[in-house]
């Protein structure tokens, strides 16, 4: 991508990139990859380190591969591997014909496990998991060495073999690096390089193989066979660098590339863990992956987000070794801003409230023309038809109310935005004093104007009742009532800090006619009511739906004031 968000301000990253390019380490090139794991939908800190490869590849030119990191059968599937195509290509991104998966790397994979064994450098290890981790020490105590570890050159080949033959069940031997049972690193320790797996069909090779590498193992040989330079993770993998190097020093590689970490992104008042998020799905707490409250890409696409203002959040937030938590009111004034320069202006009512203009001819119908955006008139104009019975929002009537209500009041005149000023007569109510209707009168010398002498307090918005047709709206909140629903409490887990009140949908709203012919992932701004957009889900002929992305104003930065 060349547009200019992709082209960030530097970073650690690019300085270091720029130092190996200007010393022509790694023959000049610039090779990145984006892994992900095929276990969930990718969320908004995926998308930081797809902005992160992708760019940096773009701006060296440079190549970025997608790899799915299949090495996890029971917990993968092809549903996955779709979506993270699809996500990657919305945000933007083109890995142009370089798709991989690990699994393409089995035979070699095994063949560098055999290359190891020969060398004495792996071995086959009968400790349980269990004993295993017991070998292991803590961080303060050197682990112990198993008790498997000087098993012969030909007699781990032999059993490597059967294991890659079916001969033992699960969990009955694995094969391990031999490293340093003292090392100071844990992942030094004698890490398992193989284990057993049986009955997983993969989703792409099959049942061809009942071994399965490790994560350790497998990365840095994927990333040397695919010729990565730079391979950028996130920091809990630095503890793991050492053994990614020690992987490429030890096994026959064409390649050596660099393993840099950066922090990963945290959001407030959600979760991003995949194991987390797979909970929310499965337990039905959202409506799916694609739930517009979920931050994975889908929920946000969903929910109304433009890829740019996702590219834009990221150059925003930046890419640092620090661990922070991102504010949401970031992620949302990312598309606050894009909508507001490229959103439709349309009126909506979202609570309907019944006004009957009483000196309005009625049966007229007049043709307003209205312009759809206030600065950019290449989004044209739409038509508003206006007629003596419209609706405004219960919200934008009091009976009575202090000065500072600058909308309509028993007796009193406001401007119906794009159309005329209008004054309240009669207040209608029902056999339990609830206001049903309003009777008002119009002044037909208001159009588009505003007559001098004449002070009308506020604006607000409206729509014919004849002509607006129905809609529900979801109107959403935090997924979470906590900035930290992750963090460690004292006989809680995240899900007790669920909103039960993160949707709410309303249902028989009415908005402007020129919004009957909108599409499934349309975006509008309803005048004053916030910007949305209509819900790709929609089924054919079936009523209009809209979501809510984000509101016209931060809402919670005031309400975060108001707790301080
Ligand atoms: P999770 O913890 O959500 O399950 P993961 O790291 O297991 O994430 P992967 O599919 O392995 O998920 O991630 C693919 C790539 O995206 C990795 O390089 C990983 O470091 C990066 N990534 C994942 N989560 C974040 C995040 N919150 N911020 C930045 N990068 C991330
Ligand atoms: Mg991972």
């Amino acid at each position: 991508m060349s547009d200019e968000t992709a082209v960030t301000a530097g970073n650690f990253i690019r300085h270091i990139i720029d130092s190996d390019v200007k010393a022509n380490r790694h023959g000049g090139k610039v090779a990145t990859r984006f892994p992900p794991e095929p276990n969930g939908y990718l969320h908004i800190g995926h998308a930081k380190s797809i902005c992160l490869n992708f760019g940096i590849a773009d701006d060296y030119h440079g190549t970025c591969n997608l790899r799915f990191d299949d090495t996890n059968p029971h917990k993968e599937n092809i549903e996955y591997v779709e979506s993270i195509k699809q996500d990657v290509r919305w945000l933007g991104y083109d890995w142009g014909g370089r798709l991989f998966y690990a699994s393409d790397y089995f035979e070699h994979l095994y063949e560098a496990a055999v290359e190891l064994v020969r060398a004495g450098k792996a071995y086959v290890c009968d400790l349980t998991a269990e004993q295993v981790r017991e070998h292991r020490g803590t961080l303060t105590e050197p682990g112990t060495p198993s008790p498997y570890q000087d098993r012969s050159v030909d007699e781990n080949l032999d059993l490597l073999a059967r294991m890659r033959a079916g001969e033992f069940e699960d969990g009955a031997r694995v094969l391990r690096a031999r490293i340093d049972m003292a090392s100071p690193n844990m992942n030094m320790r004698d890490p398992t390089l193989y284990r057993i797996r049986h009955g997983v069909i993969h989703h792409q090779t099959g049942e061809a193989w009942c071994i399965y590498p490790m994560y350790d193992f497998t990365h840095p040989i994927s990333d040397a066979l695919e010729g990565i330079t730079h391979s950028l993770c996130t920091l809990e993998f630095a503890d793991h660098r050492p053994l990614y190097d020690w992987v490429l020093e030890n096994v026959s590689v064409p390649c050596q590339p660099q393993q840099i970490e950066f922090s990963r992104l945290n959001l407030e008042y959600t979760v991003m863990s995949k194991r987390k998020l797979t909970e929310l799905v499965e337990e039905g707490r959202v409506a799916g992956w694609d739930d517009p409250r979920m931050p994975t890409i889908a929920g946000l696409r969903r929910r109304g987000y433009t890829p740019a203002s996702i590219r834009d959040f990221c150059t925003r937030i930046g890419i640092s070794k620090s661990e922070n938590t991102v504010q949401m009111s970031a992620l949302e004034s990312c598309i606050r801003e894009d909508l507001n320069a490229h959103a439709p202006r349309r009126m909506a009512v979202i609570h309907p409230l019944k006004v009957v203009i009483r000196n309005y001819p009625q049966d007229q119908v007049e043709q307003l023309q209205a312009a759809s955006h206030p600065q950019d008139e290449s989004l044209g104009t739409r038509e508003i038809p206006f007629t003596a019975e419209l609706y405004i929002d219960k919200e934008d009537f009091r009976e009575e109310a202090s000065k500072k209500f600058k909308r309509l009041v028993r007796g009193g005149e406001v401007r119906l935005r794009n159309a005329y000023v209008i004054r309240c007569d009669e207040v209608i109510k029902d056999a339990h004093g609830e206001v049903i209707e309003l009777h008002c009168s119009y002044d037909p010398a208001t159009l588009g104007a505003n007559p001098e002498g004449r002070k009308v307090k506020g604006v607000i918005h409206w729509v014919s009742a004849v002509y607006g047709i129905e809609a529900d709206v979801h109107l959403y909140d935090r997924l979470f009532n906590s900035p930290s629903p992750d963090a460690e409490k004292e006989g809680k887990d995240y899900k007790d800090y669920l909103n039960p009140d993160s949707l709410r949908t309303v249902t028989h709203c009415i908005v402007e006619p020129s919004l009957k012919e909108s599409k499934p992932g349309e975006r509008f701004q309803f005048e004053r009511e916030g910007y949305f957009c209509v819900d790709s889900l929609q089924a054919e002929g079936k009523g209009l739906v809209f979501n809510r992305t984000v509101t016209l104003r931060d809402s919670w930065a005031k309400i975060e004031q108001q707790n301080d």
